[in-house]
This record gives structure tokens, C-alpha cells and sequence, in this order.
């Protein structure tokens, strides 16, 4: 029987080697550089050591939403080149040069702020992202001519430095990604019609970077994959060669028989059948574990696995685990590496109507974080 340290109560165990290891794998599966998108708080895996770990694997470069994301990885002493491309409106991007954060331009008005903060030494480094379909941000097609020509200009008086041409795909299906992939190509034609020639073009990430070798470009960025997630509805970690680097589990904190008849947690919506033993998981929808998955999910104890008994409340569910022998401080295991016997995270994923990366991103700040490494 696993127990968690003494005096902790819930626990994310983080492999990082794992996170190593799928990078190191991935990059030999796709022959590309990989950006290792660490954004949202590295997906809840904890931001700087996922980077860190990536940069081991061998990924030459980092991706983020937000400059504060960017900025606060290299306030932890990260220095490898990190990419930003979501912007609030009016965004002055001088903190961001200070930095040296390189920057995803999706309009005219974002390329000349990036401009904006060039000094006399330092150009800013950009790049481009082109809207092929995904009806996000990114260059519109009718807008691209005089962007690209703009920013060739302010490459030229040394403003900006362009360091990629980018864009994102909707996995909508191999027809239109495919679709998305020939916009992508007329982008970069017409980049380099008007002088652009940037060293990196990037399109594709984990499930292009897997499913759709013409969409590499010899540089990937990868979010969920690097975590040992699959992008697939139709394909488990281990079919992808992948090992999932979280694990949340928590401690056992009460357990009690009760007869027949006994309702479970809010609105009784579980009543017991016959005698049997409850048992207490102190971990509610304010860690992230999904109101939505009440009744569902999976949760392993002593080697059996066990749903939700009743409503997942803010801090705690119940499990009704019949005659099984279970004990206060007993490890109580929702999701983790399958291969090595617990739940798989997309157990919950389905209980609630959700994907795999929104359970690992959403579990919440009460769950210490611990590193482990294999
Ligand atoms: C989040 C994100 C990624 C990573 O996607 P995964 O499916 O997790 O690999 C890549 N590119 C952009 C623009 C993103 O927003």
C-alpha cells in the first residue's frame, strides 16, 4: 500500500524526466527543433522546471501565451530564446525588448508596437502570425501584403528582426488541415516575394507534429505531447511511445462503514446498496477535479479502481468502496501513468465532457507540486 509523505494531504507529482524523455522522443519522431509551449503554468505542470526539463530533451526554444509568462521564465534564470504571441490590446511591448522575449505579431498595429520598442543596440524579435482558418488571431490574408512588407522595411533599418512566419491548426480534420496547410504555404511565398525569409516557419503542434509530417517545417511546437498527453481521441500515451509526467493523488482522510441506505455527499444523488465502507478524498473541484465527473472518474485505492460516489464537492469526494480493506492515509490515486497501474487522466476527461489538457491545466493552486525524477 502507497502512502504520501506524513502530513500531506494532496499531492501533483511531477516526473520531469518524463517530460525529458517525450521531448527527447518527440524530436526524433518529428526530425524537427522544438518549441516547448509552457504556457498556463506549463499546462499545471509547473512552468520553469517543464521548460527546464524540455531544454534537456533537447527543444531549442520556448512558447507562451502572455509576455508575463515569458518575462517570469526568464526571471527564473531561463535564457533560452521564448516566444509570446497573445497580446492585450494597446500592449506596449518595452518590457518585453528589455527581456528579449521574441514576439508572435498578429496585425499591423502589434508589429509597429513591437517596432516601437527597438532601441538604438537591439532590434526586436518577431514573429508572424498568419490567420489559415482557425478564425483566432493572426494576419488576414487581405492584410498580409502590406504587414509583411512593413515588417521587411523595419528589418531592414533594423528595427525588428524577423525569426519566424507562424500560424495554427483547428484538427478539424486532415482535409482541413490540409486546407490550412496550403494558406500556410501561399503566406510564406508571399513573405518571401516581399523580402522576408525568416530561419524558422512553424505550424504544426502535438497533433500535427505526430499525424501530418508535411505540416514540420523542421520546427514544432509542443504542448500537450511533452506532457505525455495525447492530442488523440483514439490513441492512449503509451500508443505514441509518451509517458504522462503528472500524477494527482491524495491521502485517505476518513472512513467509515454505513448500512444500506446511506446517501453520499450533496443531494444524494448515490445511495448505498448494501453495507459497505465509505471512503474520504480530499480533493474538490477547487483542485481542479471536475464537478462534472460526479459519479465518474476513477480512483485507484489498494489496487482496486472506484468512481465517485455522489457529487464532487469544493474539497472532497467520496468513494464507496463496498468490503475492499481501506485505511486512513491509504493512497488514493486519480490519475497518473497507466502503464505503471493508475487511472489514466482521460478517465476524467470523459466523466466530464472534457479533454485531458483542461483536467492536468485547471488542477489548482492548494495542490503542492513535487518534482520527481526517474
Ligand atoms: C497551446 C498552443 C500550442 C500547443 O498545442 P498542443 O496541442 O498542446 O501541442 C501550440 N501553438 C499555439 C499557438 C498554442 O496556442
Amino acid at each position: 500500500m502507497s502512502h504520501l509523505p506524513a502530513g500531506v494531504m494532496r499531492e501533483a507529482l511531477i516526473d520531469t524526466t518524463a517530460i525529458t524523455e517525450n521531448v527527447r522522443h518527440l524530436r526524433r519522431l518529428t526530425d524537427s527543433d522544438v518549441i516547448a509551449v509552457v504556457k498556463a503554468d506549463g499546462y499545471g505542470h509547473g512552468a520553469v522546471r517543464s521548460a527546464v526539463a524540455a531544454l534537456a530533451g533537447g527543444a531549442s526554444r520556448l512558447g507562451v501565451a502572455d509576455v508575463a509568462e515569458a518575462i517570469a521564465l526568464r526571471r527564473a534564470g531561463i535564457d533560452a530564446p521564448i516566444l509570446a504571441w497573445l497580446h492585450a490590446p494597446g500592449a506596449s511591448f518595452a518590457e518585453a525588448a528589455v527581456f528579449g522575449i521574441e514576439l508572435g505579431i498578429s496585425s499591423f498595429d502589434q508589429l509597429v508596437a513591437a517596432a516601437a520598442a527597438a532601441t538604438a543596440d537591439r532590434a526586436v524579435a518577431v514573429h508572424l502570425k498568419v490567420e489559415t482558418g482557425l478564425g483566432r488571431n493572426g494576419i488576414a490574408p487581405a492584410d498580409a501584403p502590406v504587414v509583411f512588407a512593413e515588417a521587411a522595411r523595419l528589418e531592414r533599418i533594423g528595427k525588428l528582426r524577423v525569426v519566424g512566419i507562424f500560424s495554427h491548426l483547428s484538427n478539424t480534420s486532415p482535409a482541413d488541415d490540409r486546407a490550412a496547410l496550403d494558406r500556410f504555404t501561399e503566406a510564406l511565398a508571399l513573405a518571401s516575394s516581399l523580402g522576408l525569409t525568416p530561419p524558422l516557419r512553424h505550424l504544426a503542434a502535438s497533433h500535427a507534429a505526430i499525424d501530418l509530417p508535411e505540416a514540420r517545417f523542421g520546427c514544432v511546437r509542443l504542448g500537450i505531447a511533452m506532457y505525455g498527453l495525447s492530442p488523440f481521441a483514439d490513441r492512449t500515451s503509451a500508443d505514441l511511445g509518451l509517458r504522462p509526467a503528472m500524477s494527482l493523488r491524495a491521502a485517505v482522510a476518513a472512513v467509515r462503514r454505513v448500512p444500506a441506505g446511506q446517501g453520499v455527499s450533496y443531494g444524494y444523488t448515490h445511495r448505498t446498496e448494501g453495507e459497505t465502507t465509505l471512503a474520504l478524498v480530499p480533493l474538490g473541484y477547487a483542485d481542479g477535479v471536475p464537478r462534472a465527473a460526479s459519479g465518474g472518474g476513477a480512483v485507484r485505492i489498494g489496487g482496486e479502481t472506484f468512481p465517485v460516489a455522489g457529487r464532487i464537492a469544493m474539497d472532497q469526494f467520496v468513494v464507496d468502496v463496498g468490503d475492499h480493506p481501506v485505511a486512513v492515509g491509504d493512497e488514493a490515486m486519480l490519475f497518473g501513468d497507466p502503464t505503471l497501474g493508475a487511472p489514466a487522466v482521460e478517465e476524467w476527461a470523459d466523466s466530464a465532457g472534457t479533454i485531458n489538457y483542461e483536467i492536468v491545466t485547471r488542477i489548482g493552486p492548494r495542490v503542492a507540486r513535487r518534482e520527481v525524477t526517474r
